[in-house]
């Protein structure tokens, strides 16, 4: 707030709404500023939907004491008239629904609040609050510059997004097809659809727009939004690992194995195949012969995930892969393992976080993108070099059983590509220049530092 002047450090609050692809970024951020000299907040709801949420906050706010931390305790949920069968959207929908209770504490904070950083889901119900209040504001995006750009688009997909396949035409990223655009994307009873329209609204108005990438990685994107007449878009990304690890450490396992020999395969924090669908693919990997680390998720939610992995994956499974694998249920610290010079390659549903983590670490992707963003960023993974998306026809999770021959295939494809591992390589070291003391991510992060500096 502009009002009191002697503060030499910028008090930033972060304000994540649900679900691991979304804290992750923002703890990571908030630790960046941090370190950076800052005092930050951070205003995250209680209760959460994951354990592992919980989890990760205790352990973030034990290994960075500097860091205040705000519980944000929400009012019961009522349904809105929105489709919404998503537990973490319905939580995004009760964050909304309670942010008039954050006036007081925005107003309060000491030292007043220099600038907020809002998660997109909640971010035209703070706005207002933090517009009255006069405290500049920002919103972190946490999926693709490519995917943010459709998102700005929004009312040009709903126009045409009764055409039957095909492809639309958006500015500045060209042909999209369809296909590769969530349904709940296109119509506009869903709340994916109606929750992007409301928290695109307060763009123009906000001090900037942060997004975990970088300007050599997604540059038509970036490009394209420079022209929408938004906030600034400043790509900040990767942003860094934090300090705390998560879940227990595979590291001696993937000591043994070679170099570069073992596939890594996880679908993020919310994604469960079908059980018929974890047959397949675990058929799929005895028969490529490769070795893996395979994280096995039975549930959206983890805390209803009570399925044994035998159960889950069939019967000698284990016993017949022990040479060659290791399937693990619950946390795994994923930038840990991935981090790890016996990784070669990372099944992926191209979750935005799991591609920029790849990306820093230099570790070819075989997408295998199934719900929301994911195809559209598997698109920017293929067209940058970083992996493979040889897998169009599989449709959205769900939609067909993917057989195992055809995923032992693209298992030894990318194994045994060399151009993708070399690029993968160079890669890497693009990500890791732009966060050199004079890298275009960490000049960006410095100069919004500096501009919260002066409103302070
Ligand atoms: N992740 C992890 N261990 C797991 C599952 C996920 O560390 O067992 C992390 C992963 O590294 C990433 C985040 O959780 O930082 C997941 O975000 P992403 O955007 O990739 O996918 P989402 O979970 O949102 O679908």
């Amino acid at each position: 707030m502009a009002s009191t002047p002697h503060h030499p450090h910028p008090h930033v609050a972060l304000i994540p709404s649900a679900g691991m692809g979304h804290l992750i970024p923002f703890l990571r951020l908030s630790a960046m500023l941090a370190a950076r000299g800052c005092a930050v907040s951070i205003i995250a709801a209680h209760p959460t939907v994951s354990a592992t949420e919980s989890d990760h906050l205790s352990a973030f706010f034990a290994a960075y004491p500097e860091i205040k931390r705000i519980d944000f305790h929400l009012l019961p949920y009522k349904k809105s008239n929105f489709i919404n069968e998503d537990p973490f959207f319905v939580q995004f929908e009760a964050i909304d629904k309670s942010t008039h209770l954050l006036r007081p504490v925005l107003s309060s904070l000491s030292p007043p609040l220099s600038a907020v950083v809002s998660d997109l889901p909640v971010l035209g119900s703070i706005a207002r609050i933090t517009e009255d209040l006069s405290i500049p504001t920002y919103t972190l995006i946490t999926t693709s510059a490519r995917f943010f750009c459709l998102m700005a688009n929004l009312s040009l997909l709903l126009a045409a997004g009764d055409v039957n396949g095909g492809t639309i035409d958006v500015p500045g990223l060209g042909q999209v097809p369809v296909s590769s655009i969530p349904p709940p994307m296109l119509n506009p009873n869903h709340f994916f659809s109606a929750t992007i329209a409301e928290n695109t609204l307060p763009m123009p108005k906000l001090k900037g727009i942060l997004l975990n990438t970088f300007t050599w990685f997604e540059s038509e994107a970036i490009e394209a939004l420079n022209g929408t007449g938004l906030a600034p878009i400043l790509p900040v990304g990767p942003l860094q690992p934090l300090q705390t690890v998560q879940g227990g450490s595979n590291l001696p396992w993937l000591d043994q194995q070679a170099q570069e020999s073992v596939l890594f395969i996880s679908f993020g924090s919310r994604t469960a195949l079908s059980k018929e669908q974890i047959r397949e693919l675990g058929a799929g990997l005895e028969k490529s012969g490769c070795n893996f680390l395979w994280v096995l998720k039975g549930s959206k939610v983890d805390k209803e995930d009570n399925q044994e992995v035998e159960e889950l994956i069939g019967e000698g499974f284990l016993e017949r892969t022990q040479s060659k694998g290791l399937v693990v249920k619950g946390w795994v610290d994923q930038d840990q393992v991935l981090g790890h010079p016996s990784i070669g390659g990372f099944m992926s549903h191209c979750g935005w976080n799991s591609v920029m983590e790849a990306a820093r670490l230099g570790v070819p992707i075989l997408a295998w993108p199934l719900h929301g963003d994911q195809k559209i960023n598997a698109e920017v993974v293929e067209k940058i070099g970083l992996g493979l998306w040889s897998s169009r026809d599989w449709g959205w999770g769900g939609q067909k059983l993917v057989g195992r021959d055809e995923i032992a295939d693209k298992i030894m494809e990318v194994m045994m590509d060399e151009k993708v591992r070399d690029r993968a390589k160079q890669i890497k070291e693009r990500a890791c220049l732009v966060r050199d003391g004079n890298g275009d991510s960490e000049l960006k992060l410095q100069e919004i530092i500096r501009s919260c500096i002066k409103e302070t």
